[in-house]
């Protein structure tokens, strides 16, 4: 099936985003049993079938009928690159014509992609280039689902076992959106990933976290913390004088006792800012009592800002220095750095 853009048939509604229970009402609007919506749903998300004519569970009549008025229409890719360790970054034009960006990182035992939730974004934090462009809107259900759908078209449906919300956005600002991604994403019939193979990745929105804790969901929770003080957060996230530390932390001790599940803590590392023996102290003792895990990364050097990547060896030293003073300690390694496509590079272009 051609699953290119084709702006001549935009006048169709496109079904790529509709979740199950949509589905199921778009079938009884067409005078169908809702049942009829599970079969839709899984042609679409599971058997990645796009072509109305060969759903050859639906009637003749209601083929014709779907095919006349809807349609599935996949992202528009414009450009795409890979780097020399095998991270590929694709760049998405949107209708309207912003760009998103995805990111698919190969590991030994998994393979990670990085979706945005959202065109740019509001929260300016100070590392980060995303942050530079502002917030253009909230990405659609299909915006999002379209990311993942674009990649099992282009490598097969295991060309991903996990799926981080990473890439541009602040996830749990598009809370409604993103919760009807992965329940695409985690139903037997849609994409078939666990709902604990996708890790929602935030800032600090206390009262989204709350509302997650509360979701049901069991997605895992990643919160970019970065500094250990409110008074160091607040220099980098702006997000932090909404959101201070001791609300954030509270919120997470929430999220850990509803769930049961432990949460990341990404720990990006400055030369000079964060990584001292006062920062291991304080880091120590903020995530004290909370089941965590602490992922440590080299600060991503972004063209224009002033912050410094600090040297491999001071890297590993702290985190030898917290490896015993916190439940779980890893040192990440940054990946796709050679185009743009490591944590805080995300800005809407491909240079190379
Ligand atoms: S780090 Fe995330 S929340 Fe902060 S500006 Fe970048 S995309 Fe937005």
């Amino acid at each position: 099936m051609d699953f290119a853009v084709n702006f001549k048939l935009m006048a169709k509604k496109n079904l790529l985003g509709y979740t199950k229970p949509q589905m199921n009402s778009l079938m009884v609007s067409l005078g169908e049993k809702p049942f009829r919506g599970r079969q839709l749903f899984k042609w679409l998300y599971h058997t990645r079938q796009y072509d109305f004519s060969l759903m050859t569970d639906l009637s003749k009549g209601l083929r014709d009928r779907l095919a006349d008025d809807y349609e599935i229409r996949g992202m528009e890719l414009e450009r795409r690159a890979r780097s020399t360790d095998g991270t590929e970054k694709f760049l998405f034009r949107l209708e309207d014509g912003h760009p998103v960006e995805t990111v698919l990182i190969p590991e030994e035992d998994r393979r990670a992609v990085c979706v945005s939730a959202q065109a740019g974004c509001a929260l300016a934090c100070c590392f980060c280039a995303t942050g530079t462009m502002g917030l253009v809107r909230n990405l659609t259900v299909g915006e999002i689902i379209g990311q993942l759908v674009f990649l099992r078209e282009l490598y097969g449906s295991d060309c991903f076992s996990n799926v981080v919300f990473m890439g541009m956005g602040e996830p749990l600002l598009n809370f409604d959106n993103v919760v009807d991604v992965i329940r695409i994403i985690s139903d037997s019939v849609g994409l078939g990933v666990s709902a604990r193979k996708v890790t929602i990745s935030t800032c600090g929105i206390s009262p989204e976290i709350r509302r997650l804790a509360d979701s049901g969901l069991k997605t895992r929770l990643a919160v970019s913390l970065n500094a250990a003080t409110q008074e160091k957060r607040i220099r980098i996230m702006p997000i932090a004088r909404t959101y201070n530390l001791e609300n954030l932390m509270k919120a997470l001790r929430y999220y850990t006792g509803r769930t049961g599940f432990r949460v990341t803590f990404e720990y990006i590392l400055f030369e000079g800012f964060n990584d001292t023996v006062e920062d291991i102290d304080a880091l120590s003792q903020l995530v004290r009592g909370i089941p965590c895990k602490i992922n440590i990364l080299a600060y991503n050097p972004v063209p224009g800002f002033a912050f410094k990547r600090p040297s491999d060896d001071k890297v590993d030293w702290f985190g030898r220095q917290m490896y015993p003073r916190a439940p779980a300690v890893t040192v990440r390694k940054p990946r796709g750095l050679d185009i743009g496509a490591a944590c805080g590079q995300l800005a809407g272009r491909i240079d190379k």
